[in-house]
């Protein structure tokens, strides 16, 4: 589940999860549930934890799931070296990527959001900081999947929470009925 923080993908990847029996793995609120200082002044400054970090915390959450059971993850990968270190962890696994579902959302919209949201990272400075990196280094990455052929479902993020999710399952469908 991609989309700029703000986008709703925890609230639609929950939705989702809850919906096909997947399991959710956010690797933000992973981080949020470490009891690493570091990790935490990292995240307040909108910047991305190291790939080492992530590479334990991802390596073992999907570990920890039984290999029949298929997974929605939210906010992994964010950049290139995460995308390509997944791919290959997969194939160990057993694994693939299924379907890419990208929110779409205005940055006028996901600011007002997350001013009303009041997470610790959610100051006007860590969010400019969250929004570019998305922009510049997580948003490119569609592309990578799109030209490895992987399916990659642009839908419009915008509404209240039900119409979006209706929007989501309905991409969603359609890909697992290919
Ligand atoms: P999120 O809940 O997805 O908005 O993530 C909140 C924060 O956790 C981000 O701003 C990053 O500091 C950190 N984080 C989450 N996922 C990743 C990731 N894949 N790589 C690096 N940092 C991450």
């Amino acid at each position: 589940m991609f989309g700029p923080p703000g986008a709703g993908k925890g609230t639609q990847a929950q939705l989702l999860a809850k919906k096909h029996s997947w399991r959710w793995l956010s690797t933000g609120q992973l981080l949020r549930d470490s009891d690493d200082p570091r990790i935490h002044a990292i995240m307040k400054s909108g910047a991305l934890v190291s790939d080492d970090d992530m590479n334990i915390v991802v390596g073992n959450a999907l570990a920890g799931i039984p290999s029949g059971v298929d997974v929605i993850m939210d906010g992994y990968p964010r950049i290139p070296e995460q995308a390509k270190w997944l791919i290959k962890k997969n194939k160990e696994l057993g694994r693939r990527i299924d379907t890419v579902i990208s929110l779409v959302v205005s940055d006028e919209e996901t600011f007002k959001r997350l001013n009303g949201r009041g997470r610790a990272d959610d100051t006007p400075e860590t969010m400019n900081v969250r929004s570019k990196l998305y922009h510049q280094k997580t948003e490119p990455l569609l592309s990578l999947f799109e030209r490895e052929g992987i399916a990659v479902v642009r839908v419009n993020g915008e509404g209240s929470v039900e119409e979006i999710y209706e929007r989501v399952d309905r991409a969603v469908q359609s890909c697992l009925q290919k």
